[in-house]
């Protein structure tokens, strides 16, 4: 056994209710298949889930005005200097793993549990199976 293990979200999450849904793609002019499924976005910091990133509005890279960020253009960015990165459900994030920033939910994606660390307790449990 190792001092870390990776698990899918899915098991780290006490409930499926916990754990945000999955797409294939991203949608919009510039969106496209996302190889191992769309787990979420990234924007200035904070995470958030397929869901949720229809509903938040950020500036446009033009500065014309607002688009959600799903709809952002990839590989632009805005007056703020930040651009729209997408998380795949293969990514891997340390313990407890991505939180969409708006609904709480954990992304799908991989999560590095830790013999020595936050995750200890769910680390016994998980390797002890
Ligand atoms: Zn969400």
């Amino acid at each position: 056994m190792s001092d870390i293990e990776v698990f899918a979200a899915a098991e780290t999450v006490e409930s499926t209710d916990d754990l945000a849904p999955t797409r294939n793609h991203t949608p919009g002019e510039t969106g496209g298949y996302v190889p191992q499924g769309l787990a979420g976005y990234v924007y200035n910091g904070a995470c958030y889930c397929p869901e949720c990133a229809f509903e938040v509005e950020i500036p446009t890279p033009d500065g014309d005005g607002e688009t959600d960020i799903a709809h952002f253009p990839a590989f632009e960015t805005n007056e703020t200097g930040c651009g729209v990165g997408v998380l795949n459900c293969s990514s891997e994030t340390d313990y407890p793993g991505d939180v969409c920033d708006v609904c709480h939910r954990t992304l799908d994606t991989n999560v590095l549990v830790y013999r020595d660390g936050p995750g200890s307790e769910l680390y016994e449990r998980l390797t002890d199976r």
